[in-house]
């Protein structure tokens, strides 16, 4: 599944093809990827839209149209392609945009979980999804001040760390990546950590987001990126898939529990309950 450095790689890939293009439609193939709008709704409010730049909150892309914000979510597989105006039809393709100069941005979803909606450009970031988010790794506004304030519950630090409106952007490779960076135990009670442990989990955040991002995120499964680049995080993941593995601190086996209801691995000597 794409996380905040994936979601990041395929702004970067995608930016140079698509900035300064104009949409004339799109075709929606499967029409509850555009909901609440109907598909020819989406496609007539985007006929003239040129994408002035294109942003990411989070897991959110933000392609910013004349008027409007295109927010586009990946969820567990989604794929953007660029074709010209033969491009065969891809055998999990739901949306093509197509451009005035006779190219297309094909959406491609083996799932059928992405979305895709429309919303006026200047409230955009007002009204939810992205009204509803958290700060993300390397915000000057998270800090241990703001995460103690949202870690009062008796839930884990892993369900905590997963929750968008909190933190923004960490997915389940990476919050265990974050969890044992700041040697915390993913069972521990969120409202249990202390100033200090907060204060490491969110240089660990803040660390492990920057140098995934700086390699192109991680590939694991199923992902590719758009275009064909692939990130090369995944060979740095010190704990994540590694169950029965050694620890690279300590040498100590790698576990994997079940925590929040996702696979969790972590090194029980370095990161004490
Ligand atoms: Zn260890």
């Amino acid at each position: 599944m794409p996380e905040l450095p994936e979601v990041e790689t395929v702004r970067r890939t995608l930016a140079p093809h698509v900035i300064g293009r104009t949409f004339t439609k799109a075709d929606v193939k499967h029409v509850p990827m555009v909901r609440p709008h109907t598909p020819s709704e989406f496609s007539k409010a985007l006929a003239g839209q040129t994408v002035n730049t294109i942003n990411r909150l989070g897991k959110y892309l933000i392609f910013e149209l004349d008027t409007l914000a295109l927010i586009v979510h990946l969820r567990m597989e989604g794929k953007f392609f660029l074709g010209d105006k033969n491009a065969p039809v891809r055998s999990h393709e739901h949306v093509r945009y197509h451009f005035n100069d006779g190219g297309s941005l094909i959406y491609d979803d083996v799932r059928k979980f992405g979305t895709h909606t429309l919303k006026p450009l200047a409230t955009h970031r007002e009204t939810p999804p992205l009204s509803t988010l958290g700060l993300e790794p390397g915000d000057p506004m998270l800090d241990v001040d703001y995460l103690i304030s949202k870690l009062t519950t008796t839930r884990t630090i892993k369900s905590a760390l997963l929750d968008q409106s909190i933190i923004l952007g960490l997915g389940n490779i990476y919050v265990d990546e974050v969890c044992f960076c700041a040697k915390i135990r993913p069972t521990t009670r969120a409202h249990r950590l202390t100033k200090t442990s907060v204060h490491r989990l969110i240089e660990c955040a803040t660390s492990v987001i920057a140098h995934a991002v700086a390699l192109g995120g991680s590939s694991i499964r199923s992902y590719t990126d758009s275009l064909g680049v692939s990130g090369r995080f995944q060979n740095e993941l010190n704990v994540h898939l590694r169950e029965g593995e050694p620890c690279l601190v300590c040498g100590e086996t790698i576990k994997k529990i079940r925590v929040a209801g996702r696979g969790t691995y972590y090194c029980r000597r370095c990161q004490k309950a």
